[in-house]
């Protein structure tokens, strides 16, 4: 039997930060989306991730990654207002710029020239930083220990709360019309005269137009319709601490307080294939760098550890595609889900809604990897 709410003009599979942006914005175009998710059981980024909204760095070996982030980061007030506007919810995006720490002196020299590198690419008003002594780091950040030699600080990077833009995200979205199916776990996709069908084994779904983005899981839904999505998991972990006095105004890449007074630390990169546990021995590696770079938290008391995967391509930077044999059929993978969150959400909606492809995301196309530029260095 034919349910009332089992046809749409799309549907999206996996409600992580990837298709919670895309579904709200694909609703504020217009289009009656459904959105189905496996559940619990499935692996989700999006549950650990640090909360950053992050440009510096961010495009060696591909500049338009850069420009792409960068643009992601300008939208993200527009963003912010929209979300607030709409469900009441403060993500709490904070942009006032954030610091890259950098632990010896050689790695203070390369962050360095990585960030000029890129500045010669994009014009010295449009990526704006300063490599910062000891002095002038201790002087940004008090608090900083005496054995940081320096860091590199951006203008262009913030932070959000990441759990609460994932709930704006579904909240919006559904207010504007999105149907949110949180244990629908796509078994199969298939596509026949021009409709998409997704089923769950229990129940399917129907759609001239279907998006993929199920993380880790993509590949595997997205290959019967002609798309191309090799991704690994690389492991994470984060560590909490209880809500201590404000110290630490910006973010940094090992440490930022949030808005609710808790630390949170990080951060590992481990290929450890699909084992999302925590390991003790990462995790107190993770705790004394922190502690070297913020003494302070040697008094802070943990309250949560966890690990998580994240979704990498074969160099680092985001899969945007649309199936050449499947039309209306997409697949989105990326790793940096609340950086890009704008993005989607006000640049790939449209497109996919039935506009002209953006110019800019025209280098995502997995049909990269066919050529050269897999030997270029990792995107971070
Ligand atoms: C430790 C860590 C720190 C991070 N820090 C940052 C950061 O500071 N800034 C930043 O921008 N990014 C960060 N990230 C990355 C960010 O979390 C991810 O980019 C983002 O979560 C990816 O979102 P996603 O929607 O693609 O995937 P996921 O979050 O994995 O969501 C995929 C969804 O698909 C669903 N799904 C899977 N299979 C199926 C199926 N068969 N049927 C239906 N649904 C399915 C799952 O239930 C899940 O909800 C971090 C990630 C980690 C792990």
């Amino acid at each position: 039997m034919t349910r009332p709410d089992d046809s749409s003009d799309v549907i999206v599979v996996g409600a992580g930060l990837v298709g919670s942006a895309l579904a709200y914005g694909l609703a504020r175009q217009g289009l009656r989306v459904t959105m189905l998710d496996e559940g619990d059981i499935a692996w989700r980024a999006w549950r650990a991730n640090f909360g950053l909204v992050w440009v510096q760095g961010k495009g060696q070996g591909l500049v338009d990654y850069a420009r792409w982030s960068l643009g992601s980061a300008r939208l993200w007030p527009k963003l912010h207002a929209m979300l607030r506007e709409e469900t009441g919810i403060d993500v709490q995006l904070r942009q006032g710029g954030g610091f890259h720490l950098c632990l010896s002196e050689q790695e203070l020299v390369e962050r360095g020239e990585r960030l000029q590198c890129l500045q010669e690419q994009l014009g010295q008003a449009d990526y704006p930083f300063e490599i910062l002594d000891p002095q002038s780091a201790r002087a940004a950040l008090p608090g900083l220990g005496p054995d940081v030699p320096g860091a590199s600080f951006s203008p262009m990077d913030g932070h959000v709360n990441p759990l609460k833009l994932l709930y704006a995200l579904r909240v919006a979205g559904q207010r504007s019309g999105v149907r949110l199916f949180a244990h629908a776990s796509v078994q199969r996709i298939d596509h026949t005269h021009g409709i998409y069908t997704a089923d769950s084994g229990e129940r399917h779904w129907q759609a001239p137009r279907i998006v993929i983005t199920a993380g880790l899981s993509t590949q595997a839904l997205a290959g019967s319709l002609g798309l191309s999505v090799p991704v690994r998991p690389v492991k994470g972990e984060v560590l909490i601490t209880e809500r201590v006095t404000p110290f630490l105004r910006s973010p940094t890449n090992y440490v930022r307080q949030t808005d609710e007074g808790t630390v949170q630390i990080g951060e590992s990169r481990e290929e450890a294939g699909f084992d999302d546990r925590v390991n003790t021995a990462v995790c107190s590696r993770i705790a004394e760098r922190a502690l070297r770079c913020f003494p302070q938290l040697r008094h802070a008391r943990l309250v949560r550890i966890w690990a998580a995967l994240r979704i990498m391509t074969p160099d680092g930077f985001p899969i945007y595609q649309q199936s050449e044999s499947c039309p209306g059929a997409y697949a989105l993978v990326c790793h940096s889900g609340v950086t890009l969150a704008a993005q989607h959400a006000l640049t790939l909606a449209p497109w996919i809604a039935g506009g002209d492809e953006p110019e800019v995301i025209a280098p995502f196309s997995p049909h990269r990897f066919s050529s050269d530029i897999l030997a270029a260095p990792h995107a971070h």
